[in-house]
């Protein structure tokens, strides 16, 4: 039997920006961090559990999601206000909300109940 030849692309490759692809890469791998980051502080006992608890209820996650939420706005309101983008504390902050972010997606997918579409 002949071997199955994948089919033609039927659409023209895209130019990528690698530079765009390689800034984005550091702010994925900042996020991944911080999360490794949350981990180790629930470890050392700082918090009991982190938002990628799948025992946890989604009513005890959004405190905290919003308080990371609320310390990135106080963060902004610190640097001068919402121009400031070059503010390395708002960054940090932001990195905090994606972190928590992707911990509760976390435990969504831990939970097997993957809402789509
Ligand atoms: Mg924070």
């Amino acid at each position: 039997m002949a071997e199955k030849r994948p089919q033609q692309e039927k659409e023209p490759r895209q130019f990528v920006d690698l530079r765009f692809s390689y800034d984005r890469g550091v702010v994925l791998h900042d996020i991944s961090r911080e999360r490794d980051r949350q981990e180790r502080l629930r470890e050392a006992g700082k918090f009991p559990a982190t938002c990628a608890d799948p025992t946890r209820s989604d009513a005890e996650k959004l405190p905290v999601l919003i308080e990371e939420v609320g310390e990135a706005a106080r963060a902004m309101c610190e640097a001068g206000g919402a121009t400031d983008v070059q503010s390395a504390g708002l960054r940090d902050e932001l990195v905090q909300v994606a972190a928590v972010a992707v911990a509760w997606i976390e435990a969504i997918d831990a939970r097997k109940v993957v809402p789509r579409g």
